[in-house]
């Protein structure tokens, strides 16, 4: 037999044996939100495509090369998400959320699509954890924002991850920089990539952040925003620098980094990893004052990052990192014919209720069988349902590292009895 198809290029199985590291960092991730005052939002995985081609922009290469777009049966344009901002903040607005106590502050998990060249730590269908603030335009905003996400990378254990922060001014400061970029850029013409030749018209400062070899080498000499920003631009982002250093949150500047979405202003900020090779950006985001009028609300600051999940599982297991260990199955009850294994089934039944991870045979197998499946499973504890048992209501509960076995009475005791044990095992 041959699998009709393999997985499409470019995505992964998370398989079970693996998914506890998931787990982990999502648990991890959800607790520091919650802990800054974030709830949780999940939009639908597809969008009708405008909302991206505004939301994210026209010039970007999210929008030029990246997005998975096709007409459904009406012939209505749809995208899946290449992004979580656009969908968590069409879904706010469209809810009337901003009517509401502001800031409003949200979390999400999703998956992004984007039609890329596949290599290590860059899919065509990944995941990410983002975070959104809408309602303030406060420099204590972009602190807080960054400090929740130096706290999430802080409480996964990830080493030797470096912030590189900087500030792309307004509309009104970048009026004069998009002049001098292009002035700069018009030297190198001939050069430049047919995107970019486009860019340059329509938003010169996308070409810093094109990835062709010719395009992105000229970035180093190219106008530099820091040297353009208004003074409330400037006085914001100095305010940003002094809480994070109130707040212990180590930076570094880097003038060139604008992002990849086209509404950003002001704040712009990546978290950078070097243990994973060049795909080492594991969260980028920053302030975004001209998106949620872009899309079609009232004029409302925000500001928000995302983290790819794929890359920060790479760091840490890259960093042999500890992650919550994965869970073992608390009992497994063996039997011997169908009366016992009934027996057994309704003593799994109570177990479970308790919330113990507790199993017994459903496959019709022998006693042997079922006693190397609980050795398969890494049963913690092992207790044999025969004849004797079934009459006496009692039973042994047999540790399955060392053997030691304990006398236990099948009452309504017992789940107690069980969960003494195991946490004796846990200590
Ligand atoms: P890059 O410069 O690596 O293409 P980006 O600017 O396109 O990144 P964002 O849109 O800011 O990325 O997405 C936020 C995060 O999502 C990135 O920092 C990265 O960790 C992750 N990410 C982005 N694209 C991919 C991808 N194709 N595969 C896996 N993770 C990704
Ligand atoms: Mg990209």
């Amino acid at each position: 037999m041959e699998l009709v198809t393999k997985r499409p290029r470019g995505t992964e199985d998370k398989l079970p044996k693996e998914i506890y590291k998931w787990h982990t960092v999502e648990k991890i991730a959800e607790n520091v939100a919650e802990s800054y005052g974030c709830k949780e939002i999940r939009t639908p995985t597809f969008e009708h495509t405008e909302l991206f081609l505004r939301g994210v922009g026209g010039t970007t290469d999210v929008v030029q090369k990246e997005m998975y777009t096709f007409n459904d049966k009406k012939g209505r344009s749809i995208t899946l998400k290449p992004e979580g901002t656009s969908g968590a903040v069409r879904a706010t607005i469209e809810n009337g959320l901003l009517n509401d106590a502001l800031p409003f502050k949200t979390y999400y998990f999703t998956r992004c699509f984007r039609y890329e060249a596949p290599q290590s730590g860059r899919l065509r269908e990944f995941n990410q954890v983002g975070i959104e603030y809408l309602g303030t335009a406060s420099a204590a905003a972009d602190a807080e924002i960054i400090a929740l996400a130096n706290d999430i990378i802080t409480n996964l254990g990830l080493k030797n991850i470096r912030l590189e922060l900087n500030s792309i001014g307004c509309p009104k400061c970048r009026e004069q920089y998009h002049k001098a970029l292009k002035e700069y850029y018009t030297r190198y013409k001939d050069e430049l990539c047919g995107t970019c030749l486009e860019r340059l018209e329509r938003n010169p400062m996308r070409l810093l952040d094109c990835k062709s070899e010719i395009c992105s080498s000229y970035k180093d000499g190219a106008p530099m925003i820091l040297d353009y920003l208004c003074d409330d631009c400037k006085a914001h982002f100095d305010s940003v620098k002094k809480r994070l250093d109130a707040l212990g949150v180590k930076y570094t500047v880097n003038p060139r980094i604008v992002r990849g979405l086209d509404y950003y202003t002001n704040t712009v900020f990546e978290f950078i990893s070097n243990d994973i090779g060049s795909q080492g950006t594991i969260c980028g985001g920053g302030r975004y004052n001209g998106l949620v009028e872009e899309i079609g609300g009232a004029a409302t600051p925000g500001l928000g990052f995302a983290m790819g999940l794929e890359r920060i599982i790479m760091v840490m297991e890259n960093q042999q990192l500890d992650f919550e260990p994965e869970k073992k199955c608390d009992l497994y009850i063996a039997s011997f014919d169908e009366e016992t294994n009934i027996y057994a089934m309704e003593l799994v039944k109570q177990l479970r209720e308790y919330g113990f991870w507790a199993e017994c045979d459903i496959s019709g197998r022998s006693f042997k069988a079922q006693m190397k499946y609980a050795n398969k499973i890494n049963a913690v504890y092992c207790m044999v349902i025969g004849e004797d048992e079934l009459k006496t209501k009692s039973a042994k509960l047999k540790r399955m590292s060392d053997g030691t076995e304990t006398p236990v009475t099948l009452d309504d005791k017992f789940a107690q009895k069980l969960n003494t044990l195991v946490m004796d095992i846990c200590l």
